[in-house]
C-alpha cells in the first residue's frame, strides 16, 4: 500500500492499526469460520529511499523483520536490516564457493566411557576454513546452509568423508554424525546414508546419527520413517542437546533412541545448583528405556566425577579432548589403544 502525505510516526502507526483491524475481521466462507492476519513492513520516503524499487525492497526487509519478531506485528525499516541482508548474501555466495573449492574439513571429538575411561567413539564436527575470516563456527553457517538448502549437499559430504575416516579407526570406535532436520525432510536420506556406509565399508552399527528435538516437534512422518529405516539397518540414533528447547518427555516416547546427549548447560553448573538432580532424572529415564547417556561439554575433573557418580554412561568435552583434525585423532586413538593394552 502506498500512503502519501504521512505526518509523523503516530500517523503511520494509526494507519497500520487500521489495516490490521480490517485484515483481522473474521469471515464466514462455505460454513467455515476463517481468520487472517498479517506481518507489515514499513519504509518511509525520502529517508528509506526515493524510488519505488528501493522503497518496496526496504519495506520487504522490514516485513521479514516483523515475521522474525513473531509475526502479526509491524516493523519500520532500519539501515541495519539492509546490512544484515547483504552480509547474509555474501556468506551464502562464500558457502557455495567453499562447496566447489573444498573449503570444509571435519574435526573429530572423542567420547569417553565414564567407567572404563576408554574412548568409545568420536563425533564429527564440521569446520569451514574461510579464505578471509579464518575458521567459521558451524553455529554460524549451518543455519544459513539450512535456509538455502545447501545443507543436503554439505551433509552428504560430511557423511561420506566421516564414514571413510572412521573405517580406518579401531573397530570398537564408533562415529557420530550430526544430521539437520532439513536433511530429514528428504526421503532418500536413509538410502544415501546406506550408500556412504557401503562405499566406506563401515559397519552400520558403528554409525550413530545425532538429531535434535526440532525433528520431533512437528511429528514429521517422513523424518520418523527415515529414522526407523536407519535403525532397521543397524544405525544408532541419538537425541542431541537434550535439556535445551522444549525437552518434552513425549519425544522419548515418539522414537526409541539409543542415546540421550545431555546438554552442556547442565554440566557447566552441575556443582552449584539443581542441575545434578536433573541429570540424575535423565539418567534414570534413559536407563529404564535401555538408552545410554552422554554428558556434553565436560571441562573439569569435579564435573566428571559427579557425572560418573550419577551413573552417566559417557562424557565428551575439553577435559579429555576438543575436536581435532583427522590425522591427530588417528594418532590419539592409536596412542590411547597402546596405553590401554599396556595397562591390561
Ligand atoms: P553439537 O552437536 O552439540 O556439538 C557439540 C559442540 O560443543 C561442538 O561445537 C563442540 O566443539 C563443543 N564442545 C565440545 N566440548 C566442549 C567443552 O568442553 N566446552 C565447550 N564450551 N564446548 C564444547 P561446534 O563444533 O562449534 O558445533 C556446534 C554445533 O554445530 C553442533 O553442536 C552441531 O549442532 C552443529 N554441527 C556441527 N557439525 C555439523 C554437521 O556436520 N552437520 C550438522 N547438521 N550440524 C553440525
Ligand atoms: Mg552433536
Ligand atoms: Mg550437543
Amino acid at each position: 500500500m502506498i500512503q502519501t502525505a504521512v505526518g509523523d510516526v503516530a500517523d503511520t502507526i494509526e494507519f497500520v492499526t487500521r489495516i490490521h483491524d480490517a485484515i483481522r475481521q473474521p469471515c464466514r466462507c462455505l460454513g467455515h469460520h476463517l481468520s487472517t492476519d498479517a506481518s507489515i513492513g514499513i519504509a518511509l520516503a525520502p529517508q528509506d529511499g526515493t524510488d519505488l524499487d528501493q522503497l518496496i525492497k526496504n519495506a520487504d526487509l522490514a516485513m521479514y523483520a516483523a515475521k522474525a519478531e513473531g509475526r502479526r506485528t509491524h516493523r519500520f525499516f532500519e539501515p541495519a536490516m539492509d546490512a544484515r541482508a547483504k552480509a547474509r548474501l555474501t556468506m551464502e555466495q562464500d558457502l557455495r564457493q567453499a562447496m566447489v573449492d573444498g573449503g570444509f574439513e571435519i574435526h573429530y571429538q572423542p567420547l569417553l566411557d565414564l567407567h572404563s575411561n576408554e574412548v568409545t567413539g568420536c563425533e564429527a564436527l564440521l569446520r569451514w576454513r574461510h579464505p578471509e575470516r579464518g575458521m567459521v563456527s558451524p553455529a554460524e553457517f549451518i543455519p544459513l546452509a539450512e535456509d538455502t538448502g545447501l545443507i543436503n549437499e554439505l551433509g552428504d559430504w560430511v557423511l561420506q568423508t566421516a564414514c571413510a575416516e572412521a573405517a580406518t579407526w579401531p573397530h570398537q570406535i564408533r562415529l557420530a554424525v550430526n544430521v539437520s532436520p532439513i536433511q530429514l525432510k528428504n526421503q532418500t536420506l536413509a538410502l544415501r546414508i546406506a550408500g556412504a556406509l557401503a562405499a566406506s565399508g563401515l559397519t552400520p552399527s558403528r554409525l550413530e546419527i545425532e538429531i535434535t528435538e526440532a525433528v520431533l516437534i512437528h511429528d514429521d512422518e517422513t523424518a520418523l520413517a527415515i529414522l526407523h529405516q536407519l535403525r532397521a539397518i543397524g544405525v544408532r540414533i541419538a537425541l542431541d542437546d537434550f535439556g535445551t528447547g522444549f525437552s518434552s518427555l513425549s519425544y522419548l516416547k515418539r522414537f526409541p533412541f539409543d542415546k540421550i546427549k545431555i546438554d552442556r548447560c547442565f554440566v557447566s553448573d552441575i556443582e552449584v545448583d539443581g542441575s545434578a538432580a536433573i541429570v540424575l532424572a535423565v539418567v534414570n529415564i534413559a536407563a529404564a528405556r535401555n538408552m545410554t547417556t552422554t554428558a556434553e561439554g565436560v571441562e573439569t575433573e569435579p564435573q566428571r566425577e559427579i557425572l560418573r557418580k550419577l551413573g552417566c554412561t559417557e562424557m565428551q568435552g575439553y577435559l579429555f579432548s576438543a575436536a581435532k583434525p583427522a590425522l591427530e585423532v588417528r594418532r590419539l586413538l592409536g596412542a590411547h589403544r597402546e596405553k590401554a593394552q599396556a595397562l591390561a
